[in-house]
């Protein structure tokens, strides 16, 4: 499913919301090595959150860490989990 039209997808499931400004990934693909289950490139290869059941918090953490230019967030219950400000 391709969406480049959007600058930043916003997914939200339960208490976790994942944000990709999509005008910054580079297709690295890192975020999708370590949360293949969270994060896929679509067929422009940008980055997409996926629809189906994620990864654990901590593997999506350590995706959105593994990103070299910062383009993921998270949040927990509307709190900022990363990047720290
Ligand atoms: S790690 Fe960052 S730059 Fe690489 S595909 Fe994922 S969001 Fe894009």
């Amino acid at each position: 499913m391709t969406n480049s039209s959007s600058d930043t997808q916003i997914v939200k499931k339960g208490d976790i919301e994942i944000r990709i400004h999509r005008k910054m990934c580079i297709s690295a693909a890192t975020c999708v090595v370590y949360a293949p289950n969270t994060f896929d490139l679509d067929t422009d290869n940008i980055a997409i959150v996926k629809k189906n059941e994620w990864d654990k918090l901590e593997k999506i953490i350590a995706a959105a860490q593994s990103c070299p230019v910062v383009a993921i967030e998270i949040y927990e219950k509307g709190k900022k989990l990363y990047p720290k400000v």
